[in-house]
């Protein structure tokens, strides 16, 4: 079976990871797409990030309607920092050996991979699937040198035009309180109204 992992902060999911999703899922013809929340994402320790019990109930709302994506709570509920390399490789340990796992990232987080933990090991556990994303341009990872061999074997480039949403962008017009009605899924929408979540 070919399944996707999807993991980020999700704070909160928006349309842009819908369409994320959606394009990796048809493009590579995965079974499903799981969404894996973090707990502490390491590399934004400076920035606060919203409770996660609101992250999840966001996921839950937004994929309620899609049977091919699923929420996993692994990296919420292991104490510490979140590291993808491990929650790769605890997926891996329960999945059959033909199974294969595609990785799914923005190509923000793409040019990070040289800072996560253990990159070599995580590329070997998985596909990456890049999509890109505006203002990054992978022509920055080529100062990676020692990642590149190994990354061109794992890594797979979807050409997909760019999707300027993000969750930044998200957060501040919540706070100037302007519409984000179609930046995120309709019952994410009527969840951040009704709980008044920032
Ligand atoms: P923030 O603005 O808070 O950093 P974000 O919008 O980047 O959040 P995350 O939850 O951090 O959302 O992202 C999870 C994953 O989804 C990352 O791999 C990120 O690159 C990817 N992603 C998010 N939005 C997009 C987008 N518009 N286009 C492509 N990839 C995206």
């Amino acid at each position: 079976m070919k399944i996707g992992i999807f993991g980020g902060t999700f704070d909160p999911i928006h349309n842009g990871h819908m369409k994320v999703a959606e394009v990796a899922r048809a493009q590579l013809d995965l079974a499903k797409v799981i969404f894996v929340p973090t707990g502490q994402p390491c590399l934004k320790a400076d920035t606060p990030i919203s409770l996660a019990e609101h992250r999840v109930a966001m996921i839950r709302l937004a994929i309620a309607d899609r049977p091919y994506f699923e929420l996993s709570l692994a990296e919420i509920n292991r104490p510490g920092p979140s590291y993808t390399v491990d929650t790769i490789s605890e997926l891996r340990d329960k999945l059959y050996i033909e199974d294969e796992l595609f990785f799914i990232l923005g190509w923000d987080s793409l040019l990070q991979i040289p800072r996560w933990k253990e990159p070599t090991r995580l590329i070997k556990l998985c596909y990456l699937v890049a999509v890109p994303r505006p203002g990054y341009k992978l022509l920055d990872l080529k100062g990676q040198k020692e990642l590149i061999s190994e990354l061109s074997l794992s890594l797979i480039l979807l050409d997909e035009p760019e999707i300027n949403i993000s969750a930044t962008e998200i957060r501040k017009r919540l706070a100037q309180g302007s519409s984000i009605r179609r930046l995120v899924p309709a019952p994410v929408a009527e969840y951040i109204k009704s709980t008044g979540f920032t």
